[in-house]
């Protein structure tokens, strides 16, 4: 077994896969730098973390961060570092060494900002306006907020104000009704299918059930399946409390007066619940009037930009917290959920965004919309002004250009579109994965697999860290087909590697006669004898 150094023994150990947890801590500790006393100070320590995205507030690391706040030397040693990072070693490990899932967060936090700012330029829209409180809101508001799956967070703009979470609520209250009941049960009272009309249209599908959870009728009909036989007020607090946990312990209220207001001009839902139960479309013993107000209730609920993102991200977790570690919801669950978000998410404009957008997300009259990347992460944006569809203006710009900016689109992995960014890789990944397999390729002669690579797109003319090209590898290994093919698709016939080689210099050294004869008659770009 090999251990780490000792204090001051001079330079990092090579660290192996398979390395024993100390020699992997004395990495870590050794990649922040520790001084000539072989010492971190905490306060650079503290900066390292944040940098990742790892926030103050994860539940996760509040003893590490606070025995590094409370810590009496501003400095701490190696065996200090073991003790404090303790039970949470795995995930600081991986922070620091870069592993979290979207390695590079700072370049991803700037990207973003740059998408933000570009949706910040819209302006067009409307407020909803059928109750005051929403018709009252700031309209140049306009937040996002991202938490990946890792519990790596960013946000941006008015993410820090709380918003009602109207029909956002309903992803929520429709997975806690598939956990306690299972969804054979669930399903039994409401459909799955899009309904084609608009979210509260006075209509039931042709068993006479609601169409969908995430459509009014749907909604009413969960809550009225959630906690049966608790009083309303456990049953609120139940559905509060919950959103609280899958928020990660994050502030979740609730606004009276918009309830108030919801119960005034509630009109289209009382005739939705009269309509389903004139069909017998609910459980036997239920209480109509007291369920259509646990509905508003939950409308009613208020949260930020930053408590969605950590909801999308829990659904992006396949169930799981990531800020607090603990599971919510089963992977089953969250499987019918982002299914029924991707179709019938977005009112009826869900069609479409499943097209363009191709992400499951729910949207809220409030101007939220909180989306999900399953395994990466989850976001909300929140900006009050509504398009014709009651989606958010601003919301839905930055959702189309997040998924040009990256490939998050549930099919871009079909089609590897090689021009969106893949921010799961390191700056390095995304810059050496292309040019090291091509250069790769063309030493082996592996004219199959570089033939593939263009097919993706890949650069042939982007050099390795020598800036030594596929044509320079080629023709230093005397691969005559893979050189002719090269030239064929007119690559630079001459680049220069950073030892100031061409790939005829090459296939000079070497002494491959055919190889350089084709340079040779084609080295200038306009006679090619190929
Ligand atoms: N409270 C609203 C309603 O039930 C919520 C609808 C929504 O966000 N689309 O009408």
């Amino acid at each position: 077994m090999r251990t780490g150094r000792g204090a001051n023994e001079g330079t990092t150990q090579l660290t192996r896969d398979g390395d024993d947890p100390a020699t992997r801590d004395r990495a870590v500790f050794d990649s922040l730098e520790p001084d000539s006393r072989d010492e971190v100070g905490v306060p650079s320590m503290l900066e390292r973390l944040i940098e990742t995205g790892l926030r103050r507030d994860d539940l996760r690391l509040q003893e590490v961060f606070r025995a590094l706040e409370d810590a009496d030397e501003r400095a701490i040693d190696f065996d200090s570092f073991s003790t404090v990072i303790g039970p949470c070693r795995g995930l600081i490990e991986r922070a620091l060494a870069g592993r979290l899932t979207i390695p590079d967060f700072p370049s991803f936090k700037t990207e973003v900002t740059a998408l933000y700012e570009r949706s910040l330029a819209r302006r067009d829209g409307e407020l909803a306006s059928y109750i005051p409180q929403l018709a009252r809101v700031n309209p140049e508001r306009f937040g996002v907020a991202i938490c990946t799956a890792d519990g790596q967070m960013f946000s941006i703009g008015d993410a820090d104000i709380e918003f009602s979470l109207q029909s956002c609520a309903k992803p929520i209250i429709y997975s806690l009704a598939l956990e306690e009941h299972g969804a054979e049960h669930v399903h039994r009272y409401i459909g799955r299918e899009p309904s084609g009309r608009g979210f509260n249209e006075l209509s039931l599908d042709s068993d006479g059930k609601p169409h969908n959870p995430m459509i009014n009728s749907g909604a009413i009909m969960a809550c009225a399946l959630l906690q049966r036989g608790q009083e309303l007020a456990d049953r609120f607090e139940f559905v509060l409390d919950s959103i609280r946990r899958i928020a990660g312990g994050r502030k979740v209220g609730f606004s009276n007066s918009v309830y108030l207001s919801e119960r005034r001009s509630a009109d289209r839902n009382f005739a939705l619940g009269y309509l389903m139960r004139e069909h017998k479309a609910f459980p036997e013993g239920t209480q109509l009037i007291e369920i259509l107000e646990f509905y508003l209730q939950c409308c009613s609920v208020e949260a930020t930009a930053e408590v969605m993102a950590v909801v999308a991200a829990t659904l992006a977790n396949a169930g799981v917290c990531p800020t607090s570690g603990l599971r919510q919801f089963k992977p089953a669950t969250v499987q019918n959920c982002l299914s029924l978000m991707s179709s019938c998410g977005m009112y009826d404009f869900s069609g479409e965004f499943a097209f363009t957008v191709g992400l499951p997300a729910k949207s809220g009259v409030s101007g939220a919309i909180i989306g999900v990347v399953p395994n990466v992460l989850g976001f909300c944006c929140w900006s009050p002004r509504l398009d014709e569809h009651g989606n958010s203006v601003r919301g839905l710009d930055f959702c189309r250009r997040l998924v040009q900016a990256y490939n998050f689109h549930a099919f871009d992995n079909l089609t590897g579109m090689s021009e969106k960014k893949d921010p799961r890789l390191t700056r390095a990944q995304n810059f050496a994965d292309d040019a090291g397999q091509v250069t790769w390729a063309a030493s082996f002669g592996d004219l199959k697999g570089i033939r593939q690579l263009v097919a993706r797109g890949v650069d042939l003319e982007r050099g390795n860290f020598d800036s030594r090209t596929a044509l320079h590898l080629a023709a230093a290994e005397g691969h005559l087909e893979v050189v002719e093919y090269l030239l064929n698709l007119g690559v630079d016939p001459q680049p220069v590697d950073r030892f100031g080689n061409t790939p005829l210099d090459d296939a000079t050294r070497e002494g491959h006669e055919p190889v350089i004869e084709l340079l040779t008659h084609g080295s200038k770009r306009g006679e090619r004898a190929w």
